[in-house]
């Protein structure tokens, strides 16, 4: 309890540091902001032992360089700074810029042989984490440059032989350290790189799988829609025996004229609900217009047919037909039976002619027929 307490001042502030300049920045933009916090904050921390360090190495000619070192970790907070004043650009340049000046100053005093050149072989990949793509000139000239120093290290003479004098035990035990702290950067880039991979891979994943049950759900009953009911049209049609109904609200214009729209919107998601219950597993129910229904009724006879609907029927006139709504809701439904080769459009016509003499013959009934067999059967 005492540590969950004791820690979360520590990770309020690292979420401050981490988030400043952020909000209301696209999600590319906002993790290379994010990135640029964390490598700031980051660099700064694995600097300041490295200030104790130097100082140590052989006072007083050492201070100053130390002081340098710390005075890199104060720019990286003023990058921080900039940050959230919304200066992007210049704090990763200040940022990338610094130590490349550092580390260049550092391997000048020490020799190349203390290994302060080797960081600068990762300011091009920190470059191209820190900036966003669309940016990819200035990482480019960025990592240019760190090249340039690096290769002007190696080249010119005045690199070669300490200006302080500094034991070879130190030279042998900084090479060691900055040979680790290449290791650590190169590690965590890999690290951060691979942990927004995967996140991002799994967010698409879900965004693309509710894309997928989106567009194939009525908004509002949350049956299928028409493209939602394809396949299983299709699978009906294929599999040989098999009927289709359509079922249409009696009278439903009367609700909304009465009730209202939103009223009608809750009666029409609420028969959805008793329609999809009362055909179970037995077929599958979609919205195919306003306030009308098709369900597809797979390896199914006629009578099987109707007889599944008449319970929808059923269901829906004990539910919403008698009293207890200022109006009554019933259905009326076409059913359409098709043996073999019956093609899907052929028996939708019949659902519909015999849903409409449903209409004529009175409302809140069932009526069905076959498709008549062709001469081709
Ligand atoms: P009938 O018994 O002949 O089918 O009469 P009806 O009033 O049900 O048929 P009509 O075609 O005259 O009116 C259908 C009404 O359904 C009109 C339309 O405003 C309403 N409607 C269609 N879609 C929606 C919807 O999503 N929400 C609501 N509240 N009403 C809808
Ligand atoms: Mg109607
Ligand atoms: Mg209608």
């Amino acid at each position: 309890m005492t540590g969950t307490l004791g820690r979360r001042p520590w990770r309020r502030a690292f979420n401050i540091i981490l988030n400043s300049g952020v909000s209301g920045l696209d999600p590319v933009r906002s993790r290379s902001v994010m990135g640029a916090n964390r490598f700031f904050l980051m660099s700064a921390a694995v600097c300041l032992p490295w200030v104790v360090a130097i100082a140590v190495a052989h006072p007083p000619a050492t201070l100053v360089p130390a002081l340098t070192h710390l005075a890199m970790v104060c720019g990286w907070i003023v990058c921080v700074d900039l940050n959230r004043r919304r200066h992007y650009i210049a704090a990763s340049i200040t940022g990338l810029v610094l130590p490349i000046v550092q580390f260049g100053y550092l391997s000048w005093l020490f020799s190349t042989e203390a290994g302060f050149s080797l960081p600068l072989l990762t300011v091009g990949a920190l470059a191209f984490v820190l900036f966003p793509p669309r940016q990819w000139r200035v990482a480019a000239a960025i990592t240019a440059v760190a090249a340039l120093v690096l290769v002007r290290m190696y080249l010119a003479a005045d690199f070669e032989v300490p200006e302080v004098a500094v034991s070879d035990n130190w030279l042998t035990g900084a090479s060691v350290g900055n040979v680790l702290v290449v290791v650590m950067i190169v590690s965590v880039l890999a690290l951060f790189n691979n942990h927004y991979f995967v996140r991002e891979r799994r967010r698409n994943d879900e965004l693309l799988a509710e894309a997928h049950v989106a567009a194939r759900t009525d908004a509002l009953t949350e049956v299928y829609n028409r493209r939602g009911i394809g396949p299983f049209l299709s699978d009906a049609v294929r599999s040989g025996e098999y009927a289709l109904a359509l079922l249409d609200l009696d009278r439903f214009k009367r609700i909304n004229d009465r009730l209202g729209h939103g009223a009608g919107d809750v009666v029409l998601s609420n028969v959805a609900r008793t329609l999809v219950d009362a055909v179970g597993s037995r077929g599958t129910v979609a919205r195919w217009g306003g306030e009308e229904f098709l369900v597809v009724l797979p390896h199914m006879s006629l009578g099987a047919a109707v007889g599944v609907i008449e319970d929808a029927r059923r269901a829906m006139a004990d539910e919403y037909g008698a009293d207890a709504f200022l109006e009554p809701v019933t259905i009326s439904a076409g059913v359409a039976h098709a043996g073999r080769h019956a093609g899907k459009e052929e028996t939708l016509r019949l659902a519909d002619a015999k849903l409409y003499e449903a209409k004529e013959s009175g409302r809140n009934r069932v009526l069905g027929a076959s498709v008549a067999v062709t001469a081709r059967d």
